[in-house]
């Protein structure tokens, strides 16, 4: 394996911030992982995938990993259900098309989605009432502080919205990912959009499910290669009886769901469409005209200046709704 030093980290960032990376290196197995976890015990370490979830705002000094670990195998099949292991740098959109070409079922919702296989266990991705801890039944990995091998299955990733044991805690370089799909495949509606696209079909397929996410998506959210960005910049703020109640009285019209265990989501779009910061800019950065929680950049390598204007955001929504926004990228 070939270790680099000082590599500059700026085109493995959707958000495009330079930073540099003291130490680097593209393990291409689980054996390669924990050698490089045994050769530098000490340095501190950040995973990488694609980059699309996370931007830097200073220069790391320390171990970044990037798995490479590739392959796409099928585990076990019957009848109904096919189950297949993916590497960690498998690009999830395209083990998405995969299945969808092979008939099988329970990720097409997720189309579209940029990244890689091995971070959609880290914040459990999701869209169109998906989520890829439906799927998921187990995650492999090598633990960061020993390189020792680990599997968890689903229950012990501790999955919730946009959340995981591996976001929670950072300890585990996941390898591989095996998924349980199905054979058949019934169009059930889950999102009123996605119904509305598919008008006129009676039984769609799952082709034409996955096309039209992609025309939705690719209507709503910027194009990351002209406006860099990471997706949704901020999680959909989960309330608690009292905190929804007081939201209610300053914006009575906030959307408002009930998500069980006596807790309540609302649109982080909403807030700060609210605050006054649709399509609102500072220098180079603002949120997308179309959609406020897609934080964009309109010029800048300096990641400070998004970690800036996402501070005003937040201190804005808190201010005037008492909602404290929380980032759902990750910053480093
Ligand atoms: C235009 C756009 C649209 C998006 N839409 C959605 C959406 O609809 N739904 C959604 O959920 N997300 C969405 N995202 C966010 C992003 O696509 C996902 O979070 C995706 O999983 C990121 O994958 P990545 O490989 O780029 O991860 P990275 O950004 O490289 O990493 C994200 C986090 O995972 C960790 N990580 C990465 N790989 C590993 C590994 N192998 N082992 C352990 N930890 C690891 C990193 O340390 C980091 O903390 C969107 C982003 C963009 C730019």
């Amino acid at each position: 394996m070939i270790i680099r030093y000082n590599v500059q980290l700026q085109s493995y960032n959707s958000f495009r911030t330079k930073a540099s990376a003291r130490i680097f290196c593209e393990p291409r197995s689980a054996g390669e992982l924990s050698e490089i976890i045994h050769t530098f015990p000490d340095e501190r370490k950040l995973i990488l995938g694609n980059g699309f979830n996370l931007f830097f705002t200073e220069d790391f000094d320390g171990l970044v990993i990037k798995p490479a670990i590739r392959g796409i195998r099928i585990l076990s099949e019957s009848d109904r259900f096919v189950e297949m292991e993916v590497g960690a740098a498998e690009d999830w959109d395209h083990f998405v098309a995969h299945c969808v070409d092979n008939g099988y079922a329970g990720i097409e919702n997720l189309s579209l989605i940029p990244g890689s296989v091995g971070a959609s266990p880290v914040q459990n991705i999701g869209a169109y009432g998906t989520e890829a801890m439906d799927v998921i039944t187990k995650v492999k990995m090598v633990e960061l502080q020993t390189g020792n091998y680990a599997a968890f299955s689903n229950e012990e990733c501790g999955f919730g919205y946009r959340d995981s044991i591996f976001k929670r805690t950072g300890l585990y370089v996941i390898t591989s990912v095996v998924f349980r799909l199905e054979k058949s495949f019934h169009y059930k509606e889950k999102y009123i959009d996605l119904s509305r696209e598919l008008e006129g079909i009676p039984s769609p397929t799952l082709t034409q499910v996955r096309d039209a996410i992609i025309r939705i998506r690719t209507r709503k959210l910027p194009d990351y290669t002209l406006l860099p960005n990471a997706g949704s910049f901020f999680k959909n703020p989960v309330l608690r009886v009292e905190e929804k109640d007081q939201l209610q009285q300053k914006l009575p019209d906030a959307p408002i769901y009930n998500v069980g265990e006596g807790q309540f989501k609302t649109s982080a779009a909403f807030l700060i469409d609210k605050a006054g910061y649709k399509g609102k800019r500072r220098g180079m950065v603002g949120t997308y005209e179309h959609h406020s929680l897609i934080i964009v950049n309109y010029g800048t390598d300096n990641g400070r200046e998004i970690l800036d204007f996402m501070r005003e955001v937040q201190h804005e929504t808190q201010q005037q709704f008492g909602v404290m926004l929380e980032p759902e990228v990750r910053i480093y």
